[in-house]
């Protein structure tokens, strides 16, 4: 049931690639699942996007430009960068023009742009912020938002909110997924796998030394966005049994996925959630992480996967030693338990139903 009555969201994507290319990481899925979980709300959702996205059942406004290049390659002390013709102040100019038309406007950018120009605008601006602490100017950005407008920023995991100063401040929505998409898996091949963009905060190399240490298949799916990343992995391991599967849409992926005996997580940094963890789940696929970030609060050790001392490839090892142990199906029943699309609608609802009621009042 609605706990507001049905508003009319502007979405305003990330712009460092097009929905529907996997440039955009975990956002692409997560701005798809919350179109969805609101949309079956009766919430009227019109999405602003890079030319080229795609994203069926909805409205989406394609906006020219030059792409922003992603906050997590580029240090701490990084300056704030835009190209010229820059997609990002595109997609906000044409925000700015139909503001009046929307009740709130929902951005899903981790860039410091859109959160400089919330007071510049009539219609409320929520933030769910999809990474954790990166540069000290976004950094800025954001604690400047949550002064001024403190329900304005969203989270996706506590682990997350600790890595910012203000991080206490902010609200934790978790995930949600349309979980009809994933079909249990009862009986995998021997494989394991491990997807996300391959890119060194994501720490596949320990992923691929423990497949060779423990002598199982490791299939590999996502956005190839650090080639030369890739190849050293390559020549660091040359006789790995690892295969590089390509970048897949959801259904197909959740096809190979849930023939996997677990999912390795190896990520380097604070993973700000990890959709993966999910996704792998509600297949009935064991996750087996590193112990921290977003996939150390989605993990039941024991129970759904094994988490284990991060950066060691021997934590890995033995936790694939012991994947038998987890039952496929607690682990589908993981993921309809707390990540349904249903339950992530309530949260939006509550959220947007807060920075209203401080609008008007
Ligand atoms: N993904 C995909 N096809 C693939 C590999 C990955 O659609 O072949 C998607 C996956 O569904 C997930 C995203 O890529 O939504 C990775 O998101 P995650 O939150 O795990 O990490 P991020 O890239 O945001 O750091």
């Amino acid at each position: 049931m609605n706990s507001i009555s049905p508003l009319k969201l502007l979405f305003l994507s990330t712009s460092v690639g097009p929905l529907g290319s996997g440039m955009g990481g975990g956002v692409e899925l997560t701005l798809k699942n919350i179109a969805q979980a609101l949309g079956d709300r009766h919430h009227t959702i019109t999405i602003v996007a890079p030319s080229g996205s795609l994203l069926p059942s909805f409205p989406v406004i394609e906006i020219s430009g030059r792409l922003q290049s992603t906050a997590q390659s580029e240090g701490r002390e990084a300056w704030v960068a835009m190209p010229s013709e820059s997609v990002l102040a595109n997609m906000w100019n044409y925000a700015r023009q139909v503001q009046a038309n929307y009740d709130l406007i929902l951005n899903f950018a981790y860039d410091w742009l859109p959160f400089y120009l919330t007071p510049f605008f009539q219609t409320p601006i929520a933030h769910l912020v999809s990474m954790g602490s990166l540069t000290d100017a976004i950094d800025h950005s954001i604690g400047q938002v949550i002064t001024d407008f403190p329900s304005a920023i969203a989270l996706h995991s506590r682990a997350q909110a600790a890595t910012f100063e203000f991080g206490d401040r902010c609200r934790v929505v978790g995930n949600g997924f349309d979980l009809s998409q994933y079909q249990f898996c009862a009986e995998p091949k021997n494989a394991l796998a491990w997807v996300g963009r391959l890119a060194p905060e994501k720490g596949l190399e320990d992923a691929v030394a423990a497949a060779q240490a423990a002598g199982i298949p490791l299939k590999i799916w996502g956005v190839l966005q650090d080639v030369p990343y890739w190849h050293d992995i390559c020549d660091q391991y040359p006789d790995a049994p690892v295969t590089y599967e390509g970048f897949l849409p959801t259904a197909a992926l959740q096809q190979e996925l849930g023939k996997c005996r677990a999912l390795l997580m190896t990520p380097r940094w604070v993973e700000a959630f990890g959709n993966v963890a999910i996704e792998a789940l509600a297949c009935g696929v064991p996750v087996i992480a590193y112990d921290r970030g977003g996939p150390a609060e989605i993990v039941q050790n024991g129970k759904t996967g094994w988490l284990v001392p991060p950066d060691r490839v021997k934590g890995l090892v033995d936790a694939i030693a012991k994947i038998d142990q987890i039952d496929r199906r607690t682990c589908r029943e993981q993921a309809e338990q707390d990540y349904s699309l249903a339950a992530m609608g309530d949260r939006m609802e509550q959220w947007f139903a807060t920075i209203l009621a401080r609008k008007a009042a």
